[in-house]
């Protein structure tokens, strides 16, 4: 067991600080990697602030990593030290059930374990807590199933968010059918999962339709790919998109009336909440049996599609907005965060300026 050196709340309500953890040695099928960037995501806000109620303390955050391969067990066939490589919401899964075999680890039978406050269950990584710690760190190490490869040329430190944002959206994306074009896909919500879900789907081939409260984005989502947009609170610009759709990817994670956008969808066209809304939703069934609306939801994404986001981003040209910042402007980051829903710029934390 190794000592390194993290960034933590200790308590609920705390501030960001320097506390030193163990990490398991690596193992025969462990990849060892120097962490440069973590992407700060709208979620370690909430985790950090025990919104769900089971966070532990000390928490370290961070499922955003990106860096260089340190060290490699002696089985293992993917990677070589020097390689670019990131980590993004799963590090560990039972990948024996029928999930797993199938690459979709986020859907694990046994539950899988998430990169930070997600117990160790499955063996495959050990913490002296019992609990995993994030990419708020110096290095990490893990089974070399949960790394993925970053292309040489794509800039680590915009590789982060496709591993978060980019697979939640992606993943969703590719099982109902838009990675080979030509289907009228609706984002609605434009923070940093919607930005990426309109340039996916822009990339893929679809026309897309930019759903927002906010009339000022019109000029923003266009740059980005939206070939229409629609303002979900003005009944006029809701009526000229009636019944266009045959896909909504929803992103909103504020509480909301989520029957307000089936009017938008054509017959049998499905809408899928991806969201943290922990809110249980009122929903009009008369509009779903009208023209048997589908109503179906994602969380993140698998190996499978973690690692062809990052190749699609690569391929497309697809880099994410990003801020760099370092540790002592955490907390800071965090009060912005909690303020503001919508912005479609990712916080990175570097973390060798952090370690300085
Ligand atoms: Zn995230
Ligand atoms: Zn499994």
């Amino acid at each position: 067991m190794m000592e390194l050196a993290r960034f933590a709340r200790k308590t609920l309500g705390g501030t960001f600080e320097k506390i030193d953890i163990e990490r398991n040695e690596v193992g025969p099928e462990d990849v060892e990697f120097e962490i440069k960037y973590c992407g700060i995501c709208h979620s370690d806000v909430h985790i950090a602030d025990n919104l769900f109620g089971e966070t532990k303390y000390p928490i370290v955050p961070g499922h955003e990593l990106a860096g260089i391969v340190s060290k490699i067990g002696d089985k293992v066939t993917k990677y070589k030290i020097g390689d670019h490589v990131g980590v993004g919401c799963i590090v560990d899964s039972c990948m024996k059930c029928d999930s797993c075999s199938k690459g979709d680890e986020h859907i694990c039978a046994k539950g899988f374990s998430m990169t930070y406050d997600s117990d160790t269950k499955h063996g495959h990584i050990a913490t002296n807590t019992g609990y995993t710690f994030g990419g708020y760190s110096e290095k990490i190490t893990m089974n070399e199933r949960y790394v993925v490869a970053i292309p040489d040329g794509f800039d680590l430190k915009r590789a982060g968010p496709v591993l978060c944002a980019g697979v939640t959206m992606y993943s969703p994306l590719k099982h109902w059918g838009a990675l080979k074009g030509g289907l009228k896909v609706g984002i609605a919500g434009i923070g940093g999962l919607g930005q990426m879900g309109i340039r996916l789907a822009a990339a893929m081939g679809c026309e897309v339709t930019a759903i927002s409260t906010n009339v000022n984005k019109k000029k923003l989502v266009e740059e980005i790919g939206a070939k229409h947009f629609v303002v979900s609170t003005d009944p006029e610009s809701m009526k000229a998109a009636d019944s266009s759709l045959d896909l909504i990817l929803n992103t909103i994670s504020a509480p909301h009336e989520m029957s307000n956008y089936f009017g938008l969808l054509r017959r049998d066209a499905t809408i899928v909440q991806l969201g943290l809304v922990v809110d249980n939703h009122q929903v009009n069934q008369m509009a779903i049996m009208s023209k048997r609306i589908r109503v179906s939801g994602c969380f993140i994404g698998g190996m499978v599609d973690t690692q062809e986001v990052i190749d699609f981003c690569h391929a497309k040209q697809i880099k994410p907005e990003v801020e760099i910042i370092t540790a002592s402007q955490l907390d800071q980051v965090y009060d912005k965060l909690k303020a503001k829903h919508d912005s479609i710029t990712r916080y990175v934390l570097d973390i060798s300026k952090s370690l300085e």
